[in-house]
C-alpha cells in the first residue's frame, strides 16, 4: 500500500501534465511516434557505435556527413510538423465562415431586416442569409454554413442527410467523420496511426513532403548500410545484425516509395485515398465512370493547389458540374484527356 501510494500519486501527476495519455487512442499515437523516432535513432545509433569508420568519415568527408545529419534532423521536424498540423477539421471551416458572416452583418449598412445579402459562391446571385431567428414568425433558419454547404448539392438534398450524426456539422463533399479523432475532416484521406492524426485538405502537402523526405533518407542510410556491410571487417554477430536492420530498412524503404508513388498519384488526379477505395460507396462519385476524376482541374492545377494550400470549398465543382463529368466519355474527351 505504501508502495502503491507514491506510484498512484506519480501517476495522477503524469496524467495531470499529459492528458493524452488519459485515453487508449492518445496513449498508442503517443507510443506509435516514440517507436519511429527510436528506429531511426537505432540505425543511426547502430552506424556510430560500431562502425569505427563511421567517425573517420564524418573527418573525411564533413559536408557529406553532415548533409545526411542535416536531412535525417529535417526528415524528424517534418515528421513532428505534419503530426501536429490541422488536416482541415469542418467544425473549423464552419466556425471561420459564420464568423466572417457575423462580421460582415455588423458592418453592413442596410437594416431593412436582420439579414445580409450574401453573394452565392457559384451561381454569382445574391442569396439572403439570416443569421440566428428570422424577422418573422421566429422560426430557425440556415447559418452561412449550411448555405454553402446546401450550394455544394443538387438542389433538394434534405440538410438532415448532410449533418453527421456524431458531431452534427453539416458535411460539405469530400469530408468524412474521423472515429479516431471524433471530428469531421475536410477532403478526408485517411487516419494514419504513425502520425497520430488524419491526413485531410489542409496537412496532404505536408505528409506528401514527410514520406517524401523518408525515402531519401531511407536510400541514403541504406547505401551507408551497404558500405559497412562490404567493405568494413567485422565479428559475424556484428553482420548479422547489419543484415537484420538491412531487411528491416528495405521493407519499410519499399512500404514508404509505393506510399510515395500512391499519395503522387493522388495530388496529381486531385483524388483522396477514401475516395478511391470506397468510390462505389460514396453518393457523389458512384456514377461517375471508372476514369474520371471529378474534382480535379488538371495536374497543373492540381499540383498548384495541393502546394499553394488553395485547395478550398471555393474550389470544389458544383453539383451541376458534377452531373456534367459523369456523362460517358465521346472521342472528344478523350483526345481532351478529360480523365486528368
Ligand atoms: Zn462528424
Ligand atoms: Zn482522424
Amino acid at each position: 500500500m505504501g508502495v502503491c501510494c507514491p506510484v498512484i500519486r506519480t501517476r495522477d501527476r503524469l496524467l495531470l501534465n499529459l492528458p493524452c495519455l488519459s485515453d487508449p487512442v492518445g496513449r498508442s499515437s503517443l507510443f506509435l511516434k516514440l517507436a519511429l523516432v527510436a528506429l531511426h535513432l537505432v540505425f543511426i545509433g547502430f552506424l556510430l557505435v560500431c562502425d569505427a569508420q563511421f567517425i573517420e568519415k564524418t573527418r573525411l568527408h564533413p559536408w557529406y556527413m553532415s548533409s545526411y545529419f542535416f536531412f535525417f534532423s529535417a526528415t524528424l521536424v517534418q515528421y513532428f510538423v505534419t503530426s501536429g498540423s490541422s488536416p482541415g477539421y469542418v467544425i473549423d471551416a464552419m466556425r471561420d465562415v459564420d464568423e466572417t458572416n457575423a462580421i460582415m452583418y455588423r458592418n453592413a449598412p442596410t437594416t431593412s431586416f436582420e439579414g445580409i445579402q450574401h453573394a452565392s459562391r457559384k451561381t454569382g446571385s445574391v442569396v439572403i442569409t439570416v443569421e440566428g431567428e428570422s424577422a418573422s414568425g421566429g422560426r430557425r433558419t440556415p447559418s452561412s454554413w449550411q448555405k454553402m454547404v446546401m450550394d455544394l448539392y443538387p438542389p433538394g438534398t434534405s440538410l438532415r442527410n448532410l449533418t453527421c450524426g456524431y458531431c452534427h456539422v453539416e458535411q460539405p463533399p469530400r469530408a468524412k467523420h474521423c472515429h479516431d479523432c471524433d471530428r469531421c475532416v475536410l477532403q478526408f484521406d485517411h487516419h494514419c496511426v504513425w502520425l497520430g492524426t488524419c491526413v485531410g485538405q489542409k496537412n496532404h502537402s505536408k505528409f506528401w513532403w514527410y514520406i517524401c523526405e523518408e525515402s531519401a533518407l531511407s536510400i541514403w542510410t541504406l547505401i551507408m548500410y551497404i558500405d559497412f556491410l562490404t567493405n568494413v571487417a567485422k565479428p559475424w554477430w556484428k553482420n548479422a545484425i547489419i543484415i537484420l536492420l538491412l531487411v528491416v530498412l528495405v521493407i519499410s524503404l519499399i512500404f514508404v516509395l509505393l506510399l510515395l508513388l500512391f499519395h503522387s498519384y493522388l495530388i496529381l488526379t486531385n483524388q483522396s485515398t477514401y475516395e478511391l477505395v470506397r468510390r462505389k460507396r460514396i453518393p457523389y462519385m458512384r456514377n461517375m465512370p471508372e476514369r474520371v476524376h471529378p474534382f480535379s482541374r488538371g495536374i497543373k492545377r492540381n499540383l498548384y493547389n495541393v502546394c499553394c494550400g488553395n485547395d478550398t470549398l471555393d474550389s470544389l465543382p458544383t453539383a451541376y458540374e458534377l452531373e456534367d463529368r459523369s456523362r460517358s466519355y465521346t472521342c472528344l474527351d478523350m483526345l481532351k484527356c478529360r480523365c486528368c
